[in-house]
């Protein structure tokens, strides 16, 4: 799986933690992230990480880019909700690109642990419905 990996700064620390607490998982997958996110997950864990460019620089559009030529498969954002962003137009786009391609997006990290522990699990096609009558994934 492709995931990519964005923090706003006074998030920052919180996605070095739970890149830390999650290594084990993270490890066997392919790792994106906006550029400062990147460098300092890379030092924490010492894993690979493609670094698009800084957030505020075009790292979210590049990042959308990827979801919409369908190469992106997990989003885990941390967004600071308290704190203006000077590229605020770039970070709903991207929200509204997952959305578009179905692509699972956590903003806080209760979802991204979610996210993760069902990767962890298996659940690999996170683009499936369960049907409500037979509980059969449905392919979307
Ligand atoms: P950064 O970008 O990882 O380069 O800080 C994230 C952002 O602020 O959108």
């Amino acid at each position: 799986m492709k995931i990519a990996l964005i923090a706003h700064d006074r998030k920052k620390e919180l996605m070095i933690k739970f890149a830390t607490a999650y290594r084990e998982i993270l490890k066997n997958h392919e790792l994106y992230a906006t550029g400062t996110t990147g460098t300092k997950v890379m030092e924490a864990t010492d894993l690979p990480v493609h670094r698009f460019k800084s957030g505020p620089l075009g790292g979210d559009q590049q990042i959308g880019a990827m979801i919409s030529e369908d190469a992106m498969d997990l989003i885990i954002f941390m967004r600071d909700p308290l704190a203006a962003q000077p590229h605020e137009p770039d970070v709903n786009a991207l929200i509204r690109l997952c959305d578009v391609y179905e692509i699972p997006l956590a903003t806080n990290i209760g979802t991204a642990e979610v996210l993760i522990r069902g990767l962890q699990a298996g659940m690999l096609n996170f683009r499936e419905i369960v049907h409500e009558n037979n509980d059969q994934p449905i392919s979307l």
